[in-house]
């Protein structure tokens, strides 16, 4: 073995324990930064390793320029992208950085055929696998960004849809199965991009009817696709650092499918290929009209319930009302009111969403309830307090079997006596759906900003 072979293989090693470590500590708020910065380190060193060593190697230095150029030039622009991004979008760019890992997967296999040479059955297997594989979940996540981004996107669905997409999937199969053992160069560069075209097609051809409120799931799963694709590449290019980062990223993107699906009383398959319901299967718009009140009488409410259960949602990580939902929560506990929080695993636009804004805001672990939890402390709960949240409280989800979130588990709000929304209008969720929770006798909209209304809130209460 040269020496360069050793130092790779040495910063292989490393970079892999440095992405598991990196995993391990994610797994909690507390250690979930130190993890993120550990699995970093690891990938940078991957890619110096690997693409700095084959350079020099080469004894290149075009190579070695080249190589600099496109870290600078990913790195800078991930790093502008992500400083920007507000966290409500945090999503979108995942779903994006995802397709685009899978296109990268597809492209570096793309880049071997053309290459030429005739890899090892397993190899080759692998390689039919990876590049469709990548290029669908590239133009899958697409369209979850477009999705995510509210850029409404028809939902509709083609006659024989499913037959469709199979065919789409089962076409790029063959055609990169042609381009691997094809001989003349022509060809293998034809059937390998016509492969990467009809593999993104179908990605595009599979999301699209997909409704908004499961989108969720479909990132999870694209997620754990580019994972295996890159993963494959690996085992075609002899890098131990792909495999196990491929690896790991395809088992920890399948087994968040799996937990998101749960979430929501899904299949996986239900969620790809039934699709969501046109909105008029949903309740119609409200036989009456919400009743409203006002800050000063939400106060009171709240300051003379024995046990508050807060609902966060969407809207309160728009307002960024985390803050003043904490300075509420100690005002409350000052007056001996026991304030708990429930948390929905999908309420806001990413897993986990309100469970790191709440951190942020100094909200104790032990007050978070999860949606079972919940359920059972909204029963006996004096009043609740929906903060901006809508699909997560929905009731058709549990009684109308219509309803495109029917099976979904929700908050059971109207347990409580009283109920407290705080929304600006009269907003749909992200599902697009009516909430006939609004209208419902024991609830009362506080109309508003989240943090605007809190603010008047926390002032009503320090006069009581
Ligand atoms: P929703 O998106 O269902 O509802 C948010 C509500 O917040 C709206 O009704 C809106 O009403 C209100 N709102 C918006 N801005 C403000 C504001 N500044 N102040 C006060 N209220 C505001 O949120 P949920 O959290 O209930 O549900 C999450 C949804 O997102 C689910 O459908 C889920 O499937 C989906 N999703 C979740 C992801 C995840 O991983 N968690 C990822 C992608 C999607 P109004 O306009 O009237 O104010």
């Amino acid at each position: 073995m040269s020496v360069g072979d050793a130092l790779l293989a040495g910063a292989d090693f490393l970079a892999a324990l440095l992405l598991l470590v990196g995993l391990k500590a994610m797994s909690h708020p507390r250690t979930a930064r130190r993890g993120i910065l550990a699995a970093g380190v690891g990938m940078l060193l991957a890619l110096l390793a690997n693409l700095l060593l084959d350079a020099l190697g080469r004894g290149s230095l075009r190579l070695v320029f080249l190589a600099f150029a496109a870290l600078l030039l990913g790195g800078g622009l991930s790093a502008a992208l992500s400083r920007r991004v507000p966290m409500t979008a945090m999503p979108q760019m995942v779903a994006l950085f995802n397709g685009l890992g899978g296109a990268a997967a597809a492209l570096l296999v793309f880049g071997r055929v053309l290459a030429g040479g005739s890899p090892a059955p397993l190899a080759l297997a692998l390689a039919v696998f990876a590049a469709p594989v990548g290029s669908a979940s590239f133009g899958g996540s697409l369209v979850a960004v477009a999705k995510l981004q509210d850029w409404r996107l028809p939902a509709g669905r083609l006659p024989a849809h499913r037959t469709l997409t199979a065919l789409l999937i089962a076409v790029s199969f063959a055609l990169f199965a042609l381009a691997l053992l094809a001989r003349a160069p022509e060809l293998r560069a034809a059937a390998g991009g016509f492969a990467l075209a009809v593999g993104f097609l179908a990605g595009v051809a599979l999301t699209v009817p997909i409704g908004g409120a499961d989108m969720p799931v479909v990132i999870a799963f694209y997620n754990g696709l580019t994972g295996l694709a890159v993963g494959f590449d690996g085992v075609l290019l002899h890098s131990p650092a792909m495999v196990v980062a491929g690896v790991v990223v395809g088992a920890s993107g399948t087994m968040l499918t799996q937990l998101m699906a749960r979430a929501m009383n899904r299949s996986l398959a239900a969620v790809l290929f039934r699709g969501f319901g046109p909105p008029a299967a949903a309740s119609g718009p409200a036989e009456r009209e919400p009743l409203a009140t006002d800050p000063a009488d939400a106060a009171i409410v709240l300051a003379y319930a024995r046990e508050v259960v807060i609902v966060p949602g969407y809207g309160m990580a728009v307002a960024q009302a985390q803050h003043k939902l904490q300075d509420l929560a100690r005002l409350l506990e000052k007056r001996g009111v026991r304030v708990l929080f429930a948390i929905h695993p999908v309420a806001g636009r990413m897993p986990g969403h309100m469970n790191v804004l709440l951190a942020e805001a100094g909200v104790p672990y032990d007050r978070l309830l999860d949606l079972e939890e919940a359920n059972a402390a909204l029963a006996v709960a004096g009043a609740v307090l929906v903060v901006g949240a809508n699909d997560v409280v929905n009731p058709d989800a549990r009684n109308n079997p219509a309803s495109p979130l029917y099976g979904m588990p929700v908050l059971e709000v109207t347990r409580a006596p009283r109920v407290l929304v705080i929304k600006r209008g009269r907003g749909r969720g992200f599902s697009g759906v009516e909430n006939p929770l609004f209208t419902a006798e024991n609830v009362r909209l506080v109309y508003g900003d989240a943090a605007d209304v809190l603010g008047r809130i926390l002032g009503a209460l320090r006069e009581l």
